[in-house]
C-alpha cells in the first residue's frame, strides 16, 4: 500500500524556507523554489520522494521548539574600530566570530556575494579571518541557507568548534535538522522584523543601475557608516565607461529600503513570526541598541560607547551563551535590562504588522516589475523624501542634535 503524499506546508504561514527539509532529505527529492514575488518554498519531486517523513520531523516551524528566555542584557560595542566600522551596529557577531575562528572554528552567517552584476544573498562558512569581513553588515534579505545545515552538521560531528548565526527562523531551523543536542556549537540569532525575496532586491538593485545609466552592481552595503549609525545603503556599480561610481541612498530615500522599514514586503510568515518575541532560538540574540540615548544615557559618557559609530544590544539566553560572551576580551558591555531594549525593538514582544496596502503594493510589483512600484515609491513618498534630502544635507553634528530633540 502506498503511504500518503507528503504536503511540506498547508499554507504560506506555515514556512520560513529554513530549508531544514531540504537539507535532511536522503533523496536530494526537496528544492527552493519562487513563488510569484521571489520568495523561495521548497517542492517535492514526486518521482524521487520515497515518503519517509524526515523533511516534516526537521520541520521546526510546524513543530513544538525549545526557545530559551534571556538571562543577562547588556550595551556593547567592539572594541576594534576597524571591526565596529563594518558592522551594522556595535560589531558584537565579529567579536564572537574572531574568537570562534582563532580557536580553530567555523563560523556560518549571511553574505551577499554578486554574480554578473546579480545579487546572491546566501548562508556560508567562513575558515578563515580573513574571510569574515563576507559576514560582517546586515543584509536586509532573506538569506538561502542552502546546504549550509548539512555543512555544519559535518563539522560538528568532526569535534570542530562551530558559530552559526542567522535570523532566528533560521536557528530554529538548524536545531530542527540536527536534533541532537552539540556541546561544540553556539548560535547566535538576530532581531529581526522580517525579511523581504532576494528577487525584490535585486530587482531593485537592477532598477537603480537602469535609473543611474550604470553598467552593473558590483556591491551593495545596506548600513555604511560614513554618515553614521544608521539606515544608509551604498552602492557601488560600474560605469558603461568602465569607471566605478559610488552612491550613497539613505533608507528613507530609497523604495526598497524604505518598503522594508514599513514592513510591506515582508515574506508571508513573518506578519506572525513565532521568534518575535522575548523567549529566543538562539544562545546570544544580537541586535541594535536603539534609544540608548533615553535607556542608559549614563554609558554614553563613556567614550567607547560612541551612538555615531553604532552600539549593539546583547541577550544572553543560554549558559553557553553568557560563557561565549564572557570570553571575549575586545568588547566593551555594561548590563542593562531587556524592557530597556524592547522599548525600541517591538520585535522582541511581537511580530511586524501587515500593512493594509501590502498586498496591492506586492501585486503590483509582480504583474508590472519592480520600476512600478519605484514609481509609487516617488508618488506617494513625496513629502517624506523632500524632509529626508533635507535632513541628509546637514553634517552629521548637526543631525545628531536634530535627532536629539525629535526624540525628547
Ligand atoms: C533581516 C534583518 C532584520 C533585522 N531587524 C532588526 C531590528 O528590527 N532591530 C534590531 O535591533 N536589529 C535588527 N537586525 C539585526 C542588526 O541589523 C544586526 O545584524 C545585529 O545588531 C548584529 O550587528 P553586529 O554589529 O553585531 O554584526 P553585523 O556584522 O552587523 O551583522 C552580522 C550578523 O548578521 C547576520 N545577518 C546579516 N544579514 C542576515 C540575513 N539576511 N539573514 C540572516 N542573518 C543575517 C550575519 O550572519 C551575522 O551574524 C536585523 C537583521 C536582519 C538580517
Amino acid at each position: 500500500m502506498s503511504k500518503d503524499k507528503i504536503i511540506l506546508f498547508d499554507d504560506k504561514k506555515n514556512c520560513c524556507a529554513c530549508g531544514a527539509c531540504m537539507n535532511v532529505c536522503p533523496k536530494d527529492a526537496i528544492r527552493m523554489e519562487e513563488d510569484e514575488y521571489g520568495f523561495l518554498y521548497p517542492q517535492i519531486d514526486e518521482t524521487k520522494c520515497v515518503q519517509c517523513g524526515a523533511c516534516k520531523k526537521v520541520c521546526a516551524y510546524q513543530n513544538e521548539q525549545v526557545k530559551n528566555a534571556p538571562i543577562k542584557c547588556y550595551a556593547a560595542v567592539n572594541k576594534n574600530k576597524a571591526e565596529l566600522m563594518k558592522s551594522a551596529s556595535g560589531g558584537i557577531f565579529a567579536a564572537m566570530a574572531t574568537s570562534v575562528l582563532k580557536e580553530g572554528g567555523v563560523v556560518f552567517g549571511a553574505a551577499l556575494d554578486f554574480e554578473d552584476g546579480h545579487a546572491h544573498p546566501h548562508h556560508v562558512a567562513v575558515r578563515e579571518l580573513s574571510q569574515l569581513y563576507r559576514l560582517q553588515g546586515s543584509k536586509y534579505v532573506q538569506s538561502a541557507i542552502e546546504n549550509t545545515y548539512m555543512e555544519a552538521k559535518k563539522e560538528l560531528d568532526s569535534g570542530k568548534k562551530v558559530l552559526f548565526s542567522g535570523t532566528p527562523c533560521q536557528i530554529a531551523g538548524l536545531y530542527g535538522y540536527l536534533r541532537k543536542e552539540y556541546e561544540n556549537l553556539c548560535t547566535v540569532d538576530v532581531i529581526c522584523h522580517g525579511v523581504p525575496s532576494a528577487r525584490m532586491f535585486d530587482d531593485f538593485l537592477q532598477n537603480e543601475t537602469k535609473k543611474r545609466n550604470a553598467k552593473s552592481v558590483k556591491n551593495y552595503i545596506f548600513r555604511d557608516k560614513k554618515k553614521g549609525w544608521g539606515m544608509n545603503g551604498r552602492i557601488q556599480f560600474e560605469m558603461k565607461n568602465g569607471t566605478e561610481k559610488i552612491v550613497y541612498i539613505p533608507a528613507r530615500l530609497a523604495s526598497y529600503n524604505t518598503f522594508f522599514l514599513d514592513g510591506f514586503n515582508y515574506r508571508e510568515n513573518c506578519y506572525s513570526c513565532k521568534y518575535a518575541c522575548s523567549k529566543r532560538s538562539g544562545d546570544v540574540t544580537l541586535g541594535d541598541y536603539w534609544g540608548i540615548e533615553r535607556e542608559n544615557p549614563e554609558l554614553l559618557k563613556n567614550k567607547e560607547f560612541d551612538v555615531e559609530n553604532g552600539i549593539s544590544c546583547i541577550i544572553a539566553n543560554s549558559k553557553k551563551g553568557m560563557d561565549k560572551i564572557q570570553d571575549i576580551f575586545d568588547m566593551s558591555m555594561y548590563k542593562t535590562q531587556f524592557e530597556k531594549i524592547a522599548n525600541k525593538n517591538g520585535q522582541l514582544k511581537h511580530s511586524s504588522k501587515r500593512p493594509e496596502k501590502r498586498e496591492n503594493l506586492m501585486k503590483l510589483y509582480s504583474q508590472k516589475g519592480y520600476s512600478s512600484i519605484d514609481e509609487y515609491f516617488h508618488k506617494k513618498y513625496r513629502k517624506q523624501i523632500i524632509v529626508h534630502t533635507i535632513f541628509n544635507a546637514f553634517p552629521i553634528g548637526v543631525r545628531l542634535k536634530i535627532k536629539k530633540v525629535l526624540h525628547k
